[in-house]
């Protein structure tokens, strides 16, 4: 489970504080949904940040687990909005970097090829980023993640930019990421339709300093289709 308990956190921006996270207050079960809505600047991605272990709250706790999180580990991974992949590295290579960053022997490399089949692209590990198209490349970026069998997913708007077709497919491909493999997923999005479409229950913060403001149990049964009658009449 993920415990975010009275978390506040600023900045120093010219030596005066920039407050970012307001007394933030938030639990995922084991293998919960949750998505994070709120306007740009607010403090979402700072959040995420602090939940991935890349940088300390100036207060409130963290727990992965009832343990307190002290830095990143394999079991918390983020993926961002822009693939960072390695242009001189073929796509099996990208992925491999997954379980390199974290020491992992040869022999555990069978993983790779596993997670490449997770994202659909199996075909493809010899190729180099720019023969992907963009929403390849994010799926490449999500199999690096998958490789070291998170227990927290941690996605950041990763299906920003991508053409609406993409995201529909990448959005149904992600839940049944998430239905077959169980990890507590937190997602941060601009899109109200996607967060009700994806997630079991959406958080709303408000303009930074980010504060709760919402806290929503989205009860659809699964699977769920835009044009869902339910859906639709969320929306209205
Ligand atoms: P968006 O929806 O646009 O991605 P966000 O909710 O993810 O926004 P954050 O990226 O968390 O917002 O940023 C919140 C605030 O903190 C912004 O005002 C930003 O300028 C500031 N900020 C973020 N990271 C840093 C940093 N490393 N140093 C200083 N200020 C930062
Ligand atoms: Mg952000």
């Amino acid at each position: 489970s993920l415990e975010v308990d009275d978390v506040s956190h600023h900045f120093d921006i010219d030596g005066k504080p920039l407050p970012v996270l307001d007394r933030v207050s938030l639990n995922a079960r084991p293998g919960e949904f949750v998505a994070l809505l709120g306007p740009s600047g607010c403090g979402k991605s700072t959040l995420l940040r602090l939940v991935a272990g890349l940088e300390p709250p100036r207060s409130g706790r963290l727990l992965e687990d009832g343990r307190p999180i002290t830095g990143p580990n394999p079991s918390r991974v983020v993926v961002f909005q822009d693939p960072t992949l390695f242009p001189w590295r073929t796509v099996w290579k990208n992925v491999a970097l997954g379980l390199e960053a974290q020491g992992i022997i040869k022999s555990e490399r069978h993983r790779v090829d596993a997670a490449l089949q997770l994202v659909g692209l199996s075909g493809f590990a010899n190729a180099y980023p720019h023969q992907l198209s963009g929403g390849m490349a994010q799926r490449v970026s999500l199999a690096r993640a998958l490789v070291n069998d998170p227990d927290i997913l941690i996605l950041d708007e990763p299906l920003g930019k991508l053409d609406s077709l993409t995201r529909l497919s990448m959005q149904t491909e992600i839940v049944s990421l998430w239905q077959r493999n169980g990890f507590t997923t937190l997602l941060v999005t601009h899109d109200v339709e996607e967060a009700l479409f994806l997630a079991q229950r959406v958080v709303v913060f408000s303009e930074r300093p980010a504060k709760l403001k919402a806290d929503i149990p989205v009860d659809l049964p699964y699977p769920r289709h835009r044009g869902d009658p339910v859906l639709a009449d969320l929306r209205r």
